[in-house]
């Protein structure tokens, strides 16, 4: 058997032309207005600022602007609020993106649940996580957004599987087990306290690896047939998943890098595009 590749970084670039031709309708739609994300980094994490301008960069590619915000180290709650509630009184703006983690003495619950809801592109409050979870109308978290987006263009069917989960954060875990819940699958979700992990990720049709630990998920717990999905990045690019024995026995999996990483920036560019329809036109 030869897996099927679920290739991130070919689909995040057929994403990408079609925002951008979307992106030059809207603006002349909008009399020259471009879309806009502002992006806001605290304090000088490398990596931190390396996603962020690639987003950046992501912004430029199709046509879209970026309005960056960086603070230092230091910033309070209260000051970093204060810049997002700017942002949300913006007309300019149509998607906010908080760069995480911040600093430790920063509220980071607060901060991104003060985003305004229409502006939450990267889907990190509550209250858009609620509505995803109930199936209404909300930015799903990029991440998992991406996950979901890539399982749909493969035509990877969802309906009655058991789909393991490994990981429970706010962006990625939780997020992605109430996405497969709602198109169906039965869902187990793992974390660090969880008893028998091996033995749970054999019975997963679709496995989502999300632990942020380099290579924590080895190939012989995967029984033969599964969908294997590494949100993980490590630097060196590697994954959560352990696919080091090879991967013809899957049905399908993401390579790392190159898989679940570029659909991340893909998903966050096409909820501000979409924001920004709903604001401009
Ligand atoms: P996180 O916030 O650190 O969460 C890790 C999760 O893994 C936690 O829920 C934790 O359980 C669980 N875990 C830790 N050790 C475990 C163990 N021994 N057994 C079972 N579960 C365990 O990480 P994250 O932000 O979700 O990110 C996860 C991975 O995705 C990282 O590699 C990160 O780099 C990657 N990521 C990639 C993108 C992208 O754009 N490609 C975006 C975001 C994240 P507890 O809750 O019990 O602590």
């Amino acid at each position: 058997m030869t897996a099927l590749v679920l290739d991130g970084k070919s689909l995040a670039r057929k994403i990408e032309a079609e925002l951008a031709a979307k992106v030059i309708e809207l603006t002349s739609k909008a009399g020259g207005t471009k879309p806009v994300l502002a992006t806001i980094l605290v304090g000088d994490d490398p990596a931190s600022a390396t996603y962020v301008k690639m987003k950046g960069n992501a912004c430029e590619r199709i046509g879209m602007a970026s309005l960056r915000v960086i603070l230092s180290q230091s910033t309070t709650t209260d000051e970093l609020l204060a810049e997002i509630d700017k942002l949300n009184a913006d007309p300019r703006v149509h998607g906010i993106l908080l760069q995480h983690p911040v600093p430790k003495q920063i509220d980071e619950r607060k901060c991104f649940d003060r985003i305004a809801q229409e502006k939450d592109v990267d889907g990190v409050t509550a209250l858009g996580f609620g509505s995803m979870s109930m199936n209404e109308p909300a930015y799903g978290s990029a991440t998992p957004a991406g996950i979901m987006r890539l399982l749909l263009d493969y035509g990877v069917s969802i309906e009655g599987k058991h789909a393991v989960v490994v990981g429970r954060s706010p962006i990625l875990g939780k997020p992605i087990a109430m996405m497969l819940l709602n198109a169906n699958a039965t869902v187990t979700i793992c974390h660090s306290r969880t008893q028998g992990l091996p033995q749970l990720i054999g019975l997963a049709d679709i496995l989502i690896g999300a632990v942020g630990k380099p290579r924590f998920i080895k190939g012989e717990w995967i029984k033969d047939g599964a969908i294997v999905i590494d949100a993980g990045y490590h630097p060196g690019g590697v994954g959560d998943i352990d696919l080091s024995a090879g991967t013809d026995r899957y049905a399908a999996y993401t390579p790392v890098p190159g898989g679940v990483g570029p659909m991340t920036i893909a998903m966050l560019m096409a909820q501000t595009v979409e924001s920004a329809e709903k604001s401009l036109v």
